[in-house]
This record gives structure tokens, sequence and C-alpha cells, in this order.
């Protein structure tokens, strides 16, 4: 039998339009507009490309994007300073800051000077441990996707061992800990990490969030395994990712092809909790 797809691709756009309708709703309720702040700093074309697409999702389902673009010779406190006007601003619900910032910013400091109410791409030390402690709270976006992707095609978690291989503090840490609440048994795999293909080939379920083309060989991955790539590597056929998915129907039980997969979840999940902060400030000034 083939492997199931799980087509990230299909899966948001039906989101897409169930958002849509909420967005409608909101905006008959309260006569006010979601807006998603996007902050981008420098004149990175790639980072501008993912700015435009993040502010033409807001507007595919009715939301807004208020867009504040700052010079790449911006400075640490600057860029705190508009932070701390967004997170006063009542109109904006949300704030992305995009990553990576200009190498003299700390950008730790900025994301973390984010409104947690406003963070809802999931970036903030103080979200994360909310979202660790299964308190309520925006998870990183990516693997937050992820996780509504495995839940859509019914994939089971518990008691599964999942490896998770990298440990970013947008993606790794928090899909590993997203992972762990969901009561699978977590291995976490780096750059350090000895023996990997061994590790791999434990896993029930397993996650490439590694940044390199193909780095994990199909050969590592066991029988029936459910296979998760979050990276995306452009090639003159489309693309790869950070694992090796030519014979998945052969290996893997599901798998998410590249492109196709993760990488659509990733900014449906930032529109979708956009979407959710608006609406508890909503609730919040009824
Ligand atoms: P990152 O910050 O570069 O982190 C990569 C991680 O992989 C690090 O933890 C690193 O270990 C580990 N690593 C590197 N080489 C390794 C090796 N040989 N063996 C085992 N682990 C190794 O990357 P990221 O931002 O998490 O992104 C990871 C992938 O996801 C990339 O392909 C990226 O394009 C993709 N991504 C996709 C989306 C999306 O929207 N679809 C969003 C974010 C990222 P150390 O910690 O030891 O250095």
């Amino acid at each position: 039998m083939p492997a199931t797809r799980l087509d990230g691709k299909a899966y948001a756009k039906q989101i897409e339009l169930a958002l849509a309708e909420r967005v409608t709703a909101l905006k008959e309720q309260t006569g006010r507009t979601p807006i998603l702040a996007t902050i981008l700093v420098g004149d990175d074309p790639a980072s501008a490309t993912y700015v435009k697409m993040k502010g033409n999702a807001c507007r595919r389902v009715g939301m807004d994007s208020l867009k504040v673009t700052l010079p790449a010779d911006t400075t640490t406190e600057q860029l705190l300073a508009k932070i701390a006007e967004l997170n006063i601003n009542p109109d904006v619900h949300g704030i992305l800051l995009q990553h990576p910032v200009p190498s003299q910013i700390d950008e730790r400091a900025c994301f973390d000077a984010i409104a947690i109410e406003k963070d809802v791409d999931g970036v903030t030390c103080l979200g994360f441990g909310k979202m660790a402690m299964g308190e309520p709270a925006y998870g990183a976006c990516t693997p937050q996707g992820i996780m509504y992707l495995l839940e859509q095609y019914g994939i089971e978690l518990a008691g599964k061992h999942a490896v998770v291989v990298g440990r970013s503090a947008i993606l790794g840490k928090p899909m590993a800990m997203m992972l762990l609440n969901a009561d699978c048994t977590v291995t976490i795999c780096h750059s350090k990490t000895q023996n990997l293909p061994q590790i791999v080939k434990q896993a029930d379920i397993i996650v490439g969030a590694v940044g390199k083309p193909e780095l994990i060989k199909k050969d590592w991955i066991k029988h029936g395994a459910v296979v998760v790539d979050a990276g995306f590597h452009p090639t003159e056929n489309g693309g790869v990712g950070d694992i090796e998915l030519r014979d998945m129907d052969d290996i893997a039980s599901a798998f998410t092809p590249v492109p196709g997969g993760v990488g659509p979840m990733t900014i449906n999940t930032l529109i979708r909790q956009t979407l959710e902060a608006a609406e508890k400030a909503a609730t919040k000034n009824v």
C-alpha cells in the first residue's frame, strides 16, 4: 500500500476557508479587521519574500498586515522601541519579527520584547515556557503547523518514539516539546549527536529539522515510520528537504512531501494564531 501523503498544501487551503468565515464573523461583530504587524529589518531578499507571503496570506482570509520596514543599520534600541509601540497599539493583534535580523541586533531581546498576547509566531521565551508546561500559548508556527497536520491525518502519537533531528529555538526544540506533550517518547538529535543513523532507525516518527539537503538517508528510516520533513532546498527539479524522500511509498506509512507538506502549514498557522489573538482581544473589549 502506498504511504499516505500528508498534504499540507491542501489542508492549509481548507483551513483558510474556515479562517475567512471566522474573520467575516469577527468583522461583523466588532467592526474591526484583525491585523498582523510584520517587521522586516534590512534588505535580505528572501526575508522580504517571506514577509510579502505572510501579508498576502492575511489578505486571502480578509485580515490585514501592517508592514514595518526598518533600515539594515537599525539598532537593538530602535527595534525595541518599535516593538513597544506595536505592543500598545490596539489595532495590532499579532507581531511578526522576521528572522534573521542584522547581526548588530540582539534578536533574542527583541523577540522577548513582544507582548505575550501578540506573540502569534511563538518566538518568546515566555511563550515557549508556557507551551512546554502545557499552558495556553501560541506555538512556534512550523512545529505547531506540523502538529495540526499530524492531527488532521489521524497520526497516532501516544507512546510512539519520535526522533527530532535539529534543536533550533524556532523548530527543533518546540517540536520536541509538542511531541512530548502529545505523549511521545522523544529523542532530540543535533550536530554533536553520535550514531545518528542508528537513532533515526528507532523512530516511529522522524522529524527532519536540520537545514541540510537530504542529510537523513532513506536507508536509516524504519519500515512503517511517519516521516516529517521541515526542510526545503531549491533544486533544478523543484526542491528537496532535509530527508531523502525517494521511495517513501516502500518505506514509510506516511510522509510530508517536499514541497507541499510542512511549508504551507507554517504561514497558515501564523494567520490562524493572529485570528485567535484578535478573537481573544475582542472578547476582552466586550
Ligand atoms: P538551524 O537553526 O540551522 O538548526 C539546524 C539544527 O540542525 C541545529 O540544531 C543543528 O545542530 C542541527 N544539525 C546540523 N547539522 C547536523 C548534523 N550533521 N547532524 C545532526 N544535526 C545537525 O535550522 P532551522 O531554522 O531549525 O531549520 C531547519 C530546517 O527547517 C531548514 O531546512 C529550514 O529551511 C527548515 N525550516 C522550514 C520552515 C518552514 O516554514 N517550512 C521554517 C523554519 C525552518 P546544533 O544545534 O548542534 O548546531
